[in-house]
């Protein structure tokens, strides 16, 4: 996509989603929100859906509710995300946990399913819980970590996995955005060869759901696993979700290690022993946070009605001008992203060895990017929820905070 203007008001003007921006709490303003990659502003309507849960649903029904709807609802909440966002048709995707513990749960799952082989390849600039999660999996259960060594303003390519796999490896952990510098794998690629040499893969979806279009079932992916409170706006802690592909469930592979009585085969008969259900409920352990997945909800909702591809056609917009507003007036920062939008997702990062003191400088004036280590300040513009002229803003800031 070539941007033809620097100009945010005609950009944001010409913006066919800019109507849904009137949508969120605090997006008309005064503060410059350029961190929805970590957490995503609230729906208004969420604030509406809370009340009447707890007054009506959680106040009315009371324990009747497990039996009318929150009994299924991390299978039904699942798959309505899984058809919006994620390319995966029923029965694969399940609400519940943080990310952390499904990445326990999906990595103890995967490294069993492959049994005799004893590597798990995981790049060193993946998110650290990926890595500590691996890292912790791997003494466990005898394993070894195969540590990857990618471009730090890339990420994991083709040619860096095909060096490290063989009849060894059991499992290659890779983030489909990177979340330093928004390199956005080519996740069919690497699947194809995670299979070709007996692996099984596990996607990191943090960074990419709600911003990127994903195609799991067509990838081909076995498990993946992604949060709902960055491009999905669920708020501070709602639950991450978690896909199974259907063939490792078909055969009963797939065998998470957390056993409780909410993933069991019949929760209700308080059986002797674990047995754990059929489909993608034996994902889950414990009693689900229904409450958490209230703002998650409306958002699937949202993303439904403005549609994947459109959302991430806006993305791409937005990314697109910061670039071309950072080359004009930036020419001191360096673009620790890639500039080609076919393999960058939703966030841009800009180096320089004062971005520390500078996102500090800005979050005083209201204006809100983040710093990741060593000298990294994002950008992350949630698509739904971003303006042009917020990207403006941003941008001049930093310009005025570097030169102040
Ligand atoms: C945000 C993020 C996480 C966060 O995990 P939590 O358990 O929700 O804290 C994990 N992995 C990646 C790649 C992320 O971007």
């Amino acid at each position: 996509m070539t941007q033809t203007s620097l100009d945010a008001a005609a950009l944001d003007a010409a913006d066919p989603l800019a109507a849904h921006r009137d949508r969120f709490v605090g997006a008309a303003g005064p503060v410059v929100y350029l961190d929805g990659n970590s957490l995503g502003r609230p729906l208004r309507s969420t604030a509406a859906r809370m009340t009447a849960f707890v007054e009506e649903e959680w106040g009315g029904r009371l324990i009747r509710g497990w039996d009318e709807r929150w009994f299924e609802q991390p299978l039904t909440l699942g798959d309505r995300l899984a058809e919006v966002a994620l390319g995966a048709g029923p029965g694969q995707t399940a609400v519940g946990d943080s990310t952390t513990v499904l990445l326990y749960k999906m990595v103890r799952a995967a490294v069993a399913a492959r049994p005799g082989r004893r590597e798990i390849v995981v790049d060193r600039d993946n998110f650290p819980t990926d890595r500590y999660v691996v890292e912790g999996v791997a003494r466990e259960c005898g394993l070894t970590v195969r540590w990857l060594d990618v471009d730090p303003d890339g990420g994991m390519t083709t040619d860096d996995l095909a060096a490290v796999l063989g009849p060894d490896t059991a499992l290659v952990v890779v983030s489909h955005v990177a979340y330093k510098s928004g390199y956005l794998a080519d996740v069919a690629a690497l699947t194809r060869l995670a299979h070709d040499a007996g692996a099984w893969i596990l996607v990191d979806l943090c960074h990419s759901t709600g911003a990127v279009p994903v195609a799991l079932d067509a990838w081909e992916v076995d498990v993946a696993v992604g949060c709902t409170y960055k491009y999905l706006n669920g708020g501070p802690g709602a639950p991450a979700f978690g896909y199974v592909a259907a063939r490792h469930l078909a055969d009963g592979t797939f065998a998470q290690p957390v056993q409780g009585w909410m993933g069991a085969a019949d929760s209700f008969t308080m059986g002797p022993s674990y047995a754990p259900a059929t489909g993608i409920r034996r994902l889950l352990s414990g009693t689900p946070p229904i409450v958490g997945m209230l703002g998650l909800a409306d958002m699937v909702e949202l993303v439904a009605e403005a549609g994947i591809e459109a959302v991430r056609a806006k993305s791409v917009a937005l990314t697109e001008y910061a670039i071309a507003l950072v080359d004009r007036d930036l020419p001191d920062v360096r673009l620790a992203s890639p500039r080609d939008p076919a393999v960058r997702g939703g966030h841009v990062t800009l180096a320089h060895p004062r971005m520390r003191e500078v996102t500090a400088v800005l979050w005083e004036r209201d204006v809100i990017p983040d710093f990741r280590m060593p000298d990294g300040l994002r950008l992350g513009l949630s698509p739904l929820s971003t303006s042009f002229a917020e990207v403006a803003e941003g941008v001049a800031a930093i310009r005025t905070a570097l030169d102040g």
